[in-house]
C-alpha cells in the first residue's frame, strides 16, 4: 500500500524542506522558499492524523470490496 503522505512546503510545494532537529519545538522551514513551516511536533502530528486517516479508508475499502 503506497502512503501517500509526504512532507512538504504549504507554500510552494517543494519536499526539500529542513528539519533542523526532530524535537517537538524545533522549527522545521522550507529549503525552497524559506518558509516557517512551523514546530516539527505539529507537523509530525498532522501527519500521523493524515497517515491514520489514510491507512483506515484503504482498510475499509478493502473490506468492502
Ligand atoms: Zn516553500
Amino acid at each position: 500500500m503506497d502512503i501517500p503522505i509526504t512532507l512538504g512546503c504549504y507554500k510552494c510545494g517543494s519536499g526539500d524542506i529542513l528539519i533542523l532537529s526532530k524535537l517537538k519545538t524545533s522549527i522545521v522551514t522550507c529549503n525552497s522558499c524559506h518558509a516557517n513551516l512551523g514546530k516539527w511536533g505539529d507537523i509530525e502530528a498532522s501527519a500521523l492524523r493524515e497517515l491514520t486517516k489514510i491507512v483506515k479508508e484503504n482498510l475499509n475499502d478493502e473490506f468492502v470490496g
